[in-house]
């Protein structure tokens, strides 16, 4: 497992996280800093500035690299808030073979449902770096008594995973059923949507993997989407010629990648009462 602490300017790496509590006028304004960039990420946008800066005083941040593997299958989980880059969650079979069930950037969360449940500490898949980026990190212990004395952070939750139900059950029927030309296409629009470049880095192994089918059927999906000229394909690199075209070649799994673009825009989860 691969953890990089990061200081809250990803382009400035710290070590020290915000544990340490708040001496000074300056600690408390580089706080506040914080709790103002943790917004990139849609579900702690949607708290108060009070209970952001709470939380980040118990967090870590750490840089997502590519390949990264921050959670193992069956190890303790905790709790990310991704503000940049995606996540994906694969779980090996008994026979050996993989296949995805998450895909979360900065529009979600990780594990923010699942642990509310004292019994769920360990479980789910390897956690896997598709897309760079930063996450904020929270131990689940500290995250769940949290979440049981503040129904600000409750009501948050809850509208996160009516997302994420709605995401499930879009894409139960994906692996399955979906044509691997459909699926492949529907995960580079999901790589798309949490990176701001055309040119994605990702090889024919890592989505044979994601996508839990055989390299060869990758290797002749994309070979079919270059010669209609949506992607063109360099090693280790593949570039989006033609954005609605890839759009129109996805499964309908492809209204996720639309749902987490439109999260991402609103910035926000929006309830009632
Ligand atoms: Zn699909």
């Amino acid at each position: 497992m691969t953890t990089r602490a990061v200081g809250w300017d990803a382009t400035k790496p710290r070590t020290r996280t915000l544990a340490e509590p708040v001496r000074s006028r300056s600690e408390a304004a580089r706080l506040a800093a914080a709790a103002e960039a943790a917004c990139s990420n849609v579900l702690l946008a949607s708290l108060s500035q009070e209970l952001r800066e709470e939380m980040l005083t118990h967090a870590q941040a750490i840089r997502l690299e590519l390949g990264d593997v921050v959670e193992q299958q069956g190890g303790p989980k905790r709790v990310f808030f991704p503000l940049s880059g995606m996540l994906t969650g694969v779980r090996t079979r008994d026979d050996g073979s993989h296949y995805a069930y998450s895909h979360r950037g900065r529009e979600s969360a990780v594990n923010a449902i699942g642990v509310a449940r004292p019994e769920v500490s360990v479980g789910g898949g390897d956690l896997v770096v598709d897309v760079p980026g930063v996450a904020i990190v929270l131990d689940v212990p500290y995250y769940r008594a949290l979440l049981e004395r503040s129904t600000e952070l409750l009501r948050a939750v809850l509208s996160h995973a009516s997302h994420v139900i709605n995401w499930r059950e879009l894409s139960a029927d994906c692996p399955g059923h979906h044509p691997v030309k459909s699926r492949t296409a529907y995960f580079l629009l999901l790589l798309r949507v949490h990176q701001s470049s055309d040119t994605l880095e990702v090889t024919h192994a890592r989505i044979a993997e994601v996508l839990g089918v055989r390299r060869q059927s990758i290797s002749e999906a994309l070979g079919e989407l270059k010669s209609r000229r949506v992607i063109s394909l360099d090693r280790g690199r593949i570039t989006i010629l033609d954005r609605s075209a890839l759009w129109q070649n996805a499964c309908d799994c492809r209204r996720n990648a639309d749902s987490a673009r439109e999260l991402q825009l609103a910035g926000r989860f929006e309830y009632t009462g």
